[in-house]
This record gives C-alpha cells, sequence and structure tokens, in this order.
C-alpha cells in the first residue's frame, strides 16, 4: 500500500527518480540525496508505514541490510558502517516513513 505525498512511496514507485543500490518485492534501497558519507543509502519497505511500532510483514530488515551493505562493497571502500533509524519526529524522523540509513565508514589507508 502507498500514501499518496509521500516522497519514500513515490521512490518505491518510481514516480520520483533514485539511485538504487538494491531492490526485491518488499524493500528498496537507494542513495541519499545528502549524504553524511560515500555510499550514504537509505533502505526502505515498499508498503507505507511511518515508524517500528507500525511494521505488520515478515520483512527481515537485518538480511536486507546485509544484502544491501554486499551491493555497495561493489562500489564503495568500506568494512564499518552506522546504522541509524530517527523513530518518530521528535527524534529527528523528517519522512514519516520507515527508513534505515546505512552509513558507510570509508576505509583510512
Ligand atoms: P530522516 O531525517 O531520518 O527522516 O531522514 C530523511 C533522509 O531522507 C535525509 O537524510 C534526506 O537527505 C533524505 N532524502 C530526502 N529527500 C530525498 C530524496 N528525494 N532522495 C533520497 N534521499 C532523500
Amino acid at each position: 500500500m502507498n500514501v499518496i505525498n509521500c516522497l519514500f512511496c513515490q521512490i518505491a514507485n518510481k514516480d520520483i527518480e533514485s539511485t538504487i543500490v538494491y531492490e526485491d518485492p518488499e524493500v528498496l534501497a537507494f542513495l541519499d540525496v545528502n549524504p553524511k558519507s560515500k555510499g550514504h543509502t537509505l533502505l526502505i519497505p515498499k508498503n507505507h508505514y511511518s515508524r517500528i511500532e507500525d511494521k505488520k510483514d515478515n520483512i527481515d530488515f537485518i538480511e536486507k541490510i546485509k544484502l544491501v551493505v554486499e551491493e555497495l562493497h561493489k562500489d564503495y571502500d568500506f568494512k564499518d558502517f552506522n546504522l541509524e533509524v530517527n523513530n518518530g519526529p521528535n527524534a529527528g524522523q523528517e519522512i514519516q516513513h520507515l527508513h534505515f540509513h546505512i552509513i558507510p565508514v570509508e576505509n583510512e589507508n
């Protein structure tokens, strides 16, 4: 289910362009337009819900994160990454469609 006027639903529907990192029937991962580091990616469920407590699907986000990271390794030089969820407006969530930030930490040479 998608919600009109939800930016991330529009991205999931391909009504708005994004740079896709990983996609399957359940989730989409795409580059953040305002990245905190190279390869900063957002992972979303394709169906709309705002926050963790609203989750009713069986998506294993940890497994999805591993798949996204595997894809990112093809293009970016990192091992470590930060994983962030701003869950709710008072926690800094600006887009009210659940998303996981995957933020690579560039390898030191
Ligand atoms: P949050 O504050 O956790 O809701 O994060 C929202 C994130 O969405 C921010 O890091 C933004 O840079 C990112 N963002 C906003 N618009 C877009 C867009 N059109 N494509 C990709 N990322 C976006």
